[in-house]
């Protein structure tokens, strides 16, 4: 019932025209009658020319950041009016790469949240423990709290447009992926900490998101999982190729 999500982080890679190539070799490879969602994020100045490309068609545009704030003085930000005016359709909030080297906290993120719902953006919210804590057993307990920080404030109707994404920080871009066990055992843990929150309907509802290092060959073993509702795809969405194997997987 949940309509599985998979979504392409493009993070600080490509340039205008191979983007712009690679987003429509996508739309392009997505077989009719598909019951994936897909989105692909580029770089936001890349934006407007990606979004051009695959209008009309079955892939969404996202941002891969955004601030608050209504327009003013605040120099090399984006907003969410201007995500809107390029036609995104979502934005991914607090991706670790932005806790680690941009100092973003959960009360930022859920800032964020808030501005991107009422600006009908959908937030892909970005969870997930370090190696460290893996291994401090502090897993659950870091995932609790970044889920209750990043969605402070945010109502049960408001949570099923919310897209959560797990996504361990040990495995992105290392190739090290939580095997599909470890992984559900996340995903549960946060359907569980959603439902306690917001009720078991509105929790149900909410789709997400693994991340870090999928690739064509581990996706459907992962997707296969009762609490796995999509993938937000770093490295292996820079290939047509890749990406539509994973689409293919969901
Ligand atoms: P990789 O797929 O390259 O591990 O990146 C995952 C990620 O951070 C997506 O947001």
């Amino acid at each position: 019932m949940r309509k599985p999500f998979i979504c392409g982080n493009w993070k600080m890679n490509t340039r205008s025209e191979c983007g712009v190539a690679l987003a429509k070799a996508v739309a392009a490879g997505i077989p009719a009658g598909s019951q994936v969602e897909v989105g692909v994020c580029p770089p936001a100045c890349y934006l407007g020319a990606v979004g051009s490309s695959i209008a009309g068609s079955a892939v969404g545009l996202g941002a891969q950041n955004m601030l608050a704030e209504a327009d003013g003085a605040f120099t090399g930000e984006v907003n969410s009016a201007m995500l809107n005016d390029l036609g995104c359709r979502y934005v991914i909030l607090g991706h670790s790469e932005r806790r680690q080297f941009f100092g973003e906290t959960s009360e930022g993120v859920a800032k964020k949240t808030h501005a991107a719902l009422a600006a009908g953006l959908v937030p892909i919210v970005c969870v997930g423990e370090t190696l460290e804590e893996r291994e401090g057993n502090q897993t659950e307990a870091v995932v609790a709290q970044q889920i209750e920080g990043s969605l402070a404030g945010i109502s049960a109707e408001q949570l099923p447009t919310v897209v959560i994404a797990y996504e361990p920080v040990w495995a992105i871009g290392t190739g090290k992926v939580a095997s599909p066990e470890q992984a559900e055992a996340v995903h549960a843990h946060i359907r569980k900490l959603l439902s306690d929150k917001f009720g078991s309907e509105a929790a149900e509802q909410v789709r997400i998101q693994y991340g870090g290092s999928v690739k064509p060959g581990n996706a459907a073993e992962l997707l296969g999982q009762p609490n796995i509702d999509g993938a937000l795809v770093g490295g292996a969405s820079l290939k047509a190729e890749d990406f539509l194997g994973i689409i293919a997987a969901a």
